[in-house]
């Protein structure tokens, strides 16, 4: 059933960009949707431990996640970009691009169904315009920095599929998001791994970084949550101890020049300090665990130690 006119108005909380965009790849015209902003149509929560900014639920205006009108997607060929990059194309991205259309098709189909993406969006519609961003920042060339891209929209990607995982969970929604977290992991470790080789442009990328769009962690969250995720997901990541013990190891490295900075500024909240270090020091723990597993001689000594550290507890728990 229809609503009135005038509810409709009243519930608005997004509009059609005035200007048109030509898509790049097939040619297809669309006019962006923008989410309103004001009359508190979003209300800030708590920031969680993945830098994730959430938002109260909303009387007036429902659920709004900013999130999801971001990234760009012409609605026929699914090509889909940071607005800023979306009519950046060369031409043999072009082809690329044009190439993998029905690929794009059948993975939006596999997953969600028949979907319009020119419809006014929803959470689907968000999380769908983020797998796609991954999709295709893999055909984009070096000079506008894709693998951060890819990073923060398998991040973003993993978001949202949670939330819908939340809502709708008879769908294996929980499984794609996981597959996002780990792929979002080894992104990040890519990125830095290649920060300073100059492959990519970071600075091409810095504005989009994040991973809310309240706050840019910049560089700082790339280090963190390469850590974070790692420590969440290093099961899928690697399968025998002694590859976790060196992926961990290299992560942790990263980590150990944000949390050794120990100053805080206004670009870098206490906060992220905190959780660094905390961080740090679990990944420690687990690090011990995964060398105990694959290393007889550390094993060992790490087993010495404990029985001397409990004699002499219990040396000084015999003494009055
Ligand atoms: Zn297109």
């Amino acid at each position: 059933m229809a609503a009135p006119a005038a509810a409709n108005n009243q519930k608005k909380i997004s509009y059609r960009a005035k200007e048109v965009t030509k898509c790049p790849v097939c040619g297809t015209t669309h006019f962006k949707e923008e989410l309103l902003s004001g009359s508190g149509r979003l209300i800030a929560g708590k920031l969680t431990q993945e830098l994730q900014r959430l938002y109260e639920d909303n009387k007036k205006w429902g659920k709004i996640n900013p999130l999801v009108y971001h990234v760009q997607v012409c609605p026929k060929c699914l090509y889909a970009a940071f607005p800023k990059d979306f009519t950046t194309l060369l031409s043999e991205e072009i082809l690329a691009l044009k190439n993998t259309t029905s690929h794009r098709q059948k993975v939006v189909e596999t997953f969600f169904g028949k979907y319009d993406m020119g419809d006014n969006r929803n959470i689907v519609h968000g999380a769908i315009s983020y797998m796609l961003a991954v999709d295709c920042y893999h055909l984009r060339g070096n000079q506008i920095a894709p693998t951060p891209k890819k990073a923060v929209a398998a991040m973003r990607s993993a978001w949202l599929l949670d939330d819908l995982y939340k809502e709708a969970n008879y769908r294996p929604y929980d499984k794609l998001r996981d597959f996002y977290y780990v792929e979002a992991a080894r992104y990040y470790k890519r990125v830095l791994d290649t920060m300073t080789s100059g492959v990519e442009p970071m600075e091409e990328a810095a504005y989009v970084l994040g991973p809310s769009l309240d706050f840019n962690w910049a560089f700082d969250g790339v280090i963190y949550l390469n850590s974070y995720l790692t420590r969440k997901f290093i099961d899928q990541m690697a399968t025998n101890p002694k590859d976790k013990y060196t992926i961990m190891g290299a992560s942790r490295q990263y980590l150990s020049k944000l949390y050794g900075s120990g100053k805080s500024s206004k670009s870098r909240p206490s906060v992220i300090i905190d959780m660094a270090k905390e961080l740090y020091d679990e990944m420690g723990k687990m690090m011990e665990k995964f060398r105990i597993e694959y290393d007889p001689v550390f094993a060992e000594q790490k087993a010495k130690e404990a029985a001397e550290a409990q004699a002499l507890l219990a040396q000084s728990q015999g003494k009055p």
